[in-house]
This record gives C-alpha cells, structure tokens and sequence, in this order.
C-alpha cells in the first residue's frame, strides 16, 4: 500500500529525510517514534503527497507520487488527522464529516449523512452530531475529526501525534477508536509516543533520529530489546 524506496529530502541544507526504504502493507500499522525535529511530520505528510522531495521514490496504493497529477485523487484516499483538530468551527460535528463527501467525493447530502451519522456513532458522538466544535471537549472534537476523514472511505489513515494537544483523561477515548480501526483492518501510520497503543496494534514501530530510519521491529522486540544505543536512550526517557 505504501513503498518509500531511497527517499531523500531537503529543508535547504537540512537533509530532514535520508534514505528512507520502508513498505507498509494493506492492514499494516506502523508506529513511528522518535525524537522532536527527527523528521516523523516529514516523513508521512510525503504520503498523501503534502511535502515534495528530491530524490527516491514513493509509490502510495499504486500512485507514484512524481506524478503530481495524480495528487488530488490519491488525497482522496489517504485520510490524515493532525495533533490540532482542524474543525470548522463554524460548521456542527455532522456538517464537518459530510463536507468533503459531498464536495469532493460527489455523494448526495442525503449519502453522505447516512454515512456520517454512522461514523459519529461509531467513534461515540450519537449524542452530539449537531453540536459545534465550542461545544465539543478536545477528545471529542478529534474523535470528529477522525469520524471525517473516514467518512470519505480511504485505504490509508496517516495520524501525526493526535493525542498530543488532549488532556490525559481523553487521550485514552481517542486511542480506543485508533485501535478498533487498526483491528479492523485498516492501512495506518501513525506517529505517537503512546507506546502501549504501539504494544497493543502495531505490526512494526519505527525509530527515527535525525531525519533517518535508525531501527525497525515488532513492537514486543522494540521495547524489550531494541539493538541501538539511541533507541535505547529514547525508550529511557519516554517509558
Ligand atoms: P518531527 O515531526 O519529528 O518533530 P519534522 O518532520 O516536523 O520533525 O521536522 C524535521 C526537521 O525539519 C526539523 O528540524 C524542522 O525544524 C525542519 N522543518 C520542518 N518543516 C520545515 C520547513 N517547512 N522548512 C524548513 N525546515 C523545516
Ligand atoms: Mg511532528
């Protein structure tokens, strides 16, 4: 579903991707880690085509991503939910989801509430599907915001550090819909310092530093006996 092979990318001199190889199969889900500045961002906002690069090759559900042409459908099907919710804030939960549905997809108002009403009450907002953000805690306005990137049926869910802006009561209600999703079978990278997320869903976590893969491994291997001495400084100061 998503094959980075050799990709390298530069912030000026910054080389902030080196040589990045990494495939991530249909109902994969990997956990990438690592060190603030490390190039984590970098790395999966380059799936659904947010970052360009210089040099390599990346290949997402069969579109090459040099064929910028080919951007705005692949974007379609890669769903991607940042640390800040980005609500309309203006627009209620249920009028958030069914936007792009019906705007970019081309579903019937009718459609696409069917199917955001579902959704809402699959992440646990039945309750709440006429409420503007204001109205929403932070758990539940990214629960929305997961609940509208789903709505438009991707193959590939990228999250950056979505629990990282919650209070900690919420950030567990905000894992559980990331864990059923990753139970039902869908393609995800996700970059989180969440590890017993990692433990409980993750095929693979990925270590980064310095805009570089440093190790790969099954979670149960990665935690207990990671190989390199910076993965091991790194799980010392966040476990
Ligand atoms: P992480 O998500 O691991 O914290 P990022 O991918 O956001 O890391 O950033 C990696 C490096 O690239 C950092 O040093 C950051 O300052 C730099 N960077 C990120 N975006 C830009 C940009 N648009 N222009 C220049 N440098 C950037
Ligand atoms: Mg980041």
């Amino acid at each position: 579903m998503i094959e980075f092979s050799g990709v390298n990318k530069w912030f000026g001199p910054l080389h902030v991707l080196q040589d990045i190889s990494l495939t991530v199969g249909k109902g994969e889900v990997v956990v990438v880690c690592g060190p603030s500045g490390s190039g984590k961002s970098t790395l999966i906002r380059c799936v659904n085509g947010l970052e360009p690069f210089e040099k390599g090759r990346l290949v997402v559900d069969g579109t090459d991503l040099s064929n910028r042409r080919a951007l705005r459908a692949l974007r379609m099907e890669v769903g991607f939910v940042f640390q800040s919710f980005n609500l309309y804030p203006h627009k209620t939960a249920l009028e958030n989801v069914t936007l792009a549905p019906i705007h970019v997809r081309g579903l019937s108002r009718a459609e696409a509430e069917a199917r955001g009403r579902a959704l809402l009450e699959k992440v646990g907002l039945g309750d709440r599907m006429g409420n503007y953000p204001h109205q929403l805690s932070g758990g539940q306005q990214q629960r929305v915001a997961i609940a509208r990137s789903l709505c438009m049926q991707p193959k590939v869910m990228l999250f950056d550090e979505p629990t990282s802006a919650l209070d900690p009561e919420m950030i567990n209600e905000v894992l559980d819909v990331m864990v059923g999703l990753a139970r039902e079978g869908m393609t995800m990278m996700v970059v989180t310092h969440e590890m017993g997320f990692a433990r409980k869903v993750a095929d693979r976590v990925i270590f980064m530093d310095h805009g570089a893969i440093v190790e790969t491994a099954p979670p149960e291997t990665f935690f207990t006996a990671p190989v390199h001495a910076r993965t091991r400084d790194f799980l010392g100061k966040i476990l």
